[in-house]
């Protein structure tokens, strides 16, 4: 059976922009017949923060937003994701890196030219084992990353068709220890039997790493839709800073769940009356994913 996901970090309350790709994840999934799930992503536990899933579970229910089985927590599922280290490891595509921020900002470019800007730029891949154990020495743990050999990935986005990447050496296991995002999205998915990922414009990027993840665990590749961004007055993606971008800050100036989902059925390009508060069986009956508009859309602040 098909399947689709929403997976909210808990780091901060959702704001009219994740609420508003939660919807299109569950119109993709409940149009298509699919099992819809939720996955709380709450791997950086120095970034989780206590009673937010509570407030996000409690946003997508207000909006109408129901899912398939008992939500899941990517921490609970720590074996999982270190089975598929441990079996990348086996197969000699792993190595650590010593590498801090500021150094890999500092690095000269990356050895592969195809790759983008920011790409990891290789400095720990050829270490000799006495260079190793120098580093080692120095304290500083490392991160474990994959040997990518800059591995171009081509892919088909439901939203913005066809797309093509180029793989750096992308980190799989944190120097804390914890699994890395792209790593773990991949593993979960795949366990839950998740086929369509359907998500933020701003994890595009993200795509090819992923694929390229599966491919390596033998695991099926989902397909992927990825959703326009709310982008704020400053033209940056939404957030806080934006004024009253949650649903507790809109019902607190006079809003229901109800405009809020009229006003993210417009801007995707699902209604058009500011004045119509179209329910979910009219949205779903509405839906298709080629009337989806591809650019991002502008919150006025307020
Ligand atoms: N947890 C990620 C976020 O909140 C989303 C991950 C995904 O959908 O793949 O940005």
């Amino acid at each position: 059976m098909p399947c689709g996901r929403y997976a909210p970090s808990p780091t901060g309350p959702l704001h009219v922009g994740n609420l508003r790709t939660a919807l299109a994840a569950w119109l993709f999934a409940r149009s298509d017949g699919a099992r819809f799930l939720v996955r709380v992503e709450d791997l950086d536990a120095s970034r989780v923060r206590p009673g937010i899933e509570e407030a996000q579970l409690a946003d997508l229910a207000a909006l109408g937003l129901d899912h398939d089985g008992p939500v899941v927590r990517q921490s609970e599922r720590r074996a999982l994701h270190d089975a598929a280290i441990e079996r990348l490891d086996r197969d000699g595509l792993l190595y650590p890196c010593f590498c801090t921020r500021a150094e890999i900002r500092e690095a000269a470019s990356a050895p592969h030219g195809a790759l983008p800007e920011g790409a990891y730029p290789g400095t720990c891949a050829t270490l000799t084992a006495a260079q190793r154990a120098q580093r080692e020495r120095g304290g500083r743990p490392p991160a474990l990353r994959l040997r990518a050999e800059a591995a171009p990935i081509s892919f088909t986005d439901r939203i913005h068709g066809g797309r093509h990447g180029v793989v750096d050496d992308l980190v799989v296991r944190r120097n804390d220890g914890a699994p890395a995002y792209n790593l773990a999205v991949v593993v979960d998915d795949a366990d839950q039997g998740v086929d369509e990922v359907v998500r933020g414009n701003d994890l595009l990027e993200t795509t090819p790493r992923q694929l390229l993840l599966a491919d390596l665990l033998g695991l099926p590749r989902p397909a992927h839709a990825h959703v326009p961004l709310v982008l704020g007055p400053d033209g940056k993606r939404l957030a806080k800073r934006h004024g009253a971008v949650t649903l507790a800050d809109r019902v607190a100036a006079g809003e229901t769940p109800a405009d809020m989902r009229s006003w993210c059925a417009r801007t995707l390009g699902l209604a058009a009356d500011p004045a119509e508060r179209p329910d979910l069986d009219t949205l779903l009956a509405r839906f298709d994913p080629a009337r989806l508009r591809r650019e991002p859309t502008t919150r006025d602040a307020g």
